[in-house]
This record gives C-alpha cells, sequence and structure tokens, in this order.
C-alpha cells in the first residue's frame, strides 16, 4: 500500500517538476512514507528520520518530510520534538505536497493531515517503477475498527475509485507490458463504487488481458462472497490465491478483537473456497498475545493454524495503539509470554508451510518470471499462480516469461527447480 502511495507521491511531485534521484545527499527534498500498524515500524522511522541528520548538515536547505500514517497519527509531535522536519502530510493531502514543500524552502514547516472522505487520488497516474508487476489501489480507508488497528484512524472512511477509471489504467499497464496487477485495498473487497462491486471490479479487470495476472490484497474474510469465489475460480487469469487474516483461532479473543467472525465460520469459509478453487493458496495474519488471551486460546490459534494449514502467514506480536479500543483493554500478556507464543505459532506455522511445499518436490509448476533471486545473479525468482515463490537458474528465460520449473527441493518459504 505504501510503496502504491509513494508512486502517487512520486507522480504528483514529478508534475511539478522534480526528478527523482537514488542518492539522498544530491536530494532537494527527501520524503519518508511511514506506517503506523505496529510500533517497530515507528521505530525504524524514528531511526531512519536520526540517519536523515547528515543530509540536513551537508545542506542546510534540504526540506524532509513525513508521510503518511504516522504524519496522521503524530502530526505536530514530528515537527515540534525533532527540528530535522519540515512537511508532514497524511495519507489524503498528498495533492499539496509541492505547495508545502515551496513553503518549506522559504522556511516555513508545514502541517496537512486531514482525512478526506472523497480522496482517491483517480485522476492520477502513479509513476510506477519499471517491473513485472503493478500495484493498483482500488480503494482506500477502513470501516472495520477491529479493536487493535490503527488503520480506521490513519487513513479514514472507506471509499473507491470508479472501476471505468481502474479498468482504463489497467489497459494502460497492460500496453507497456506489465504482466501482472494487484488491486489494493486495506479491505479491498468491500469495494463498491455505487454501481459496481468487488467481484464485478476483478471480472472486469480480468477481462482487459487474459495473459495478465490480476491478484488483490487484503480481503477481510466478512466481506468473502459466494460471487468472489466463483468469479476467481471461473477465471484463469485471476490468481487461486487469497490472504485471508484470521488473527486469531479463539472466539472469545476473535469477538473482542471485533472481527465479525467466528472461528466456525472461518473455517467454513476456507472449505468452500477449497472445494470451489482446486489448488487455491491460502495465507493470513496472526496477532499473539492480544490482551486478555490466555494460554487456552493461545492453543486454539494453534489448532487453528493446523486445521486450515496455510501455505503461508505473517505473524505478528500485539502492539499496542493509542485510540484504539484495544489499547483501553491494556496490554496484559507479558512480553516474555508474547515472544513465547509468537515463536510457537511461528514454529508451527513453519512446519506446516514446509510439508506442504516438500509434497511439491517432483512436480512441474508454471512460473512468472519477475526479477533476479535475492541468493545469486544466476537465478531467477518468480511466483505461481497460487503464489508460491520458486527460485530457479536463468537458463535462456527472460522476466516477464512464463515457464514451467520442475521442482528439486522445498523450504517452508520457496521452492527450488529448473527450467523444464
Ligand atoms: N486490512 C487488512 C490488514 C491491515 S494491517 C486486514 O484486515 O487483514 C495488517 C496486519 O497487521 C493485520 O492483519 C494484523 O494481523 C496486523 N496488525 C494490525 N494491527 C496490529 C497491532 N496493533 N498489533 C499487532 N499486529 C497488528
Ligand atoms: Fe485494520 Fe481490521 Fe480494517 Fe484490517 S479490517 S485495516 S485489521 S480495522
Amino acid at each position: 500500500m505504501n510503496v502504491a502511495d509513494t508512486e502517487v507521491v512520486l507522480s504528483i511531485m514529478s508534475g511539478n517538476s522534480y526528478g527523482i534521484t537514488d542518492d539522498a545527499a544530491k536530494a532537494d527534498v527527501i520524503f519518508i512514507n511511514t506506517c503506523s500498524v505496529r510500533d517497530n515500524a515507528e521505530a525504524r522511522v524514528f531511526q531512519r528520520l536520526a540517519t536523515l541528520k547528515q543530509y540536513k548538515k551537508q545542506n542546510p536547505g534540504v526540506v524532509i518530510g513525513v508521510l503518511g500514517c504516522m504524519a496522521e497519527r503524530l502530526r505536530t509531535e514530528l515537527i515540534d520534538k525533532r527540528n530535522l522536519v519540515d512537511v508532514v502530510v497524511g495519507p489524503d493531502e498528498y495533492r499539496r505536497l509541492p505547495e508545502l514543500v515551496n513553503d518549506a524552502f522559504s522556511g516555513h514547516k508545514g502541517i496537512a493531515v486531514k482525512l478526506s472522505r472523497v480522496e482517491n487520488y483517480d485522476d492520477i497516474l502513479p509513476l510506477r517503477t519499471e517491473g513485472v508487476g503493478a500495484w493498483l489501489s482500488v480503494m482506500r480507508g477502513c470501516d472495520k475498527f477491529c479493536t487493535f488497528c490503527v488503520v480506521p484512524f490513519t487513513r479514514g472512511r472507506e471509499r473507491s475509485r470508479k472501476l471505468a477509471s481502474i479498468v482504463s489504467e489497467i489497459e494502460r499497464l497492460s500496453s507497456l507490458g506489465y504482466k501482472e496487477v494487484t488491486l489494493l485495498g486495506q479491505n479491498v473487497n468491500s469495494y463498491h463504487d455505487g454501481e459496481f462491486d468487488f467481484p464485478d471490479l476483478m471480472a472486469a479487470a480480468a477481462a482487459v488481458d487474459r495473459s495478465m495476472r490480476i491478484r488483490f490484497m487484503t480481503p477481510h474474510p466478512q466481506d468473502i462472497s459466494e460471487k468472489l469465489i466463483g468469479m476467481i475460480a471461473a477465471t484463469p487469469n485471476v490468481c487461486s490465491y487469497i490472504h485471508l487474516p484470521i488473527q486469531s483461532g479463539s472466539n472469545r479473543i476473535l469477538k473482542d478483537m471485533n472481527r465479525t467472525y467466528t472461528l466456525e465460520q472461518y473455517l467454513a469459509l476456507t472449505e468452500k473456497i477449497r472445494t470451489m478453487i482446486p489448488g487455491v493458496g491460502l495465507s493470513t495474519d496472526i496477532i499473539a498475545g492480544f490482551p486478555g488471551e490466555t494460554e487456552d486460546d493461545h492453543r486454539a490459534t494453534i489448532d487453528a493454524l493446523k486445521r486450515v494449514r496455510y501455505d503461508g502467514a505473517f505473524m505478528f506480536k500485539y502492539s499496542p495503539r493509542e485510540n484504539t479500543k484495544a489499547w483501553d483493554m491494556g496490554d496484559d500478556v507479558p512480553e516474555e509470554v508474547k515472544v513465547r507464543r509468537l515463536s510457537e505459532i511461528i514454529d508451527v506455522q513453519n512446519a506446516i508451510a514446509t510439508e506442504i511445499n516438500a509434497e511439491l518436490v517432483g512436480a512441474t509448476v508454471e512460473v512468472l518470471v519477475e526479477k533476479i533471486s535475492a541468493k545469486s545473479d544466476d537465478e531467477w525468482m518468480g511466483r505461481t499462480d497460487n503464489n508460491k515463490f520458486v527460485v530457479f537458474a536463468k537458463d535462456g528465460a527472460a522476466i516477464g516469461d512464463i515457464v514451467n520449473v520442475k521442482i528439486m527441493k522445498a523450504n517452508s518459504a520457496t521452492l527450488m527447480g529448473s527450467i523444464v
């Protein structure tokens, strides 16, 4: 989401005759786009800000801006406490950046953090870096108010772009040679533009170019309709992969989290998804140590992992966020208990993913070549339709190709093989 927002910011700035540099020492303006979802994300931003001091020392005229959710959450604190920051701009005010940066050049610090009910940057064509896949933000904000989550406060109310404008952006991406588009929203499947819902949007997106893969992130279990599952199943270029955050396996905790589903409803949904979309990849998010979580609740989460058998998971320690309902519940699970529970969750999930991936050794899978692998310049990394990461020797293939790879080895996160 932040990569997509940064591309919007780059587009706005380049439309005002700014250029982009990779070298911060040469920059006249440095922005940091931030996330507030957990405390460690914010801590990293403060560390990064400290490293920016050197640029200000070398060039006192450089304008430093904090953008995104932290700007919205901390506002004046960022300017008052650290003389380093010149502009603070929340997620709905990026159009004002050129004006605020101009003011900052003449010494006036600026804050713009109003949330909007309508801003969706529909008319701004993001300045994307070249690649195989493009992020495309289709809705902004969230109305769900899970009790642990700061997003509804930092990003405001839900609003969707018009289907026609999204489709024309995808047409453009197709003509530029992109092979994959990921439709983004905090709560992407509650997309509704007044006329069309999310399955309508996905169907229209997939019809633009049948050789282009369509993915989406992140859906909420409550809004996964049969229409959506049926559409994914029936549309070959919509990827068979759903990231479906469960958060906890305990009904009591789910209720306190305001997740709006029970474990039983969630499990029934995953069964329906697996029946209707054979071979579907499923992943999830888990929070360990939510207020009031007992050992029984924790075991219920581990049981849920074992029952669903996810291909992957993002697993977090609960991090209290000011303003949220859970903040008032008190952060009563001791840190060492949170750490232990999280590591048990990670161990169980990694063992499951390792078993699932081991079953693929010997199989041949279809992979879209995306980039050079992190470990070796001689290898490509790509993904299968159901979102398995695959690494293999280049063997004449090029980025953007679809290749068949025979899997030789696997671990919990990656399949390794060779092109056949
Ligand atoms: N809209 C998406 C994800 C939003 S944030 C959804 O509902 O799934 C991504 C993930 O961060 C969440 O799924 C949750 O697991 C985690 N998260 C959010 N707030 C958190 C908090 N206060 N502490 C720990 N993890 C949190
Ligand atoms: Fe946060 Fe819940 Fe909204 Fe996801 S659905 S962004 S977790 S409030």
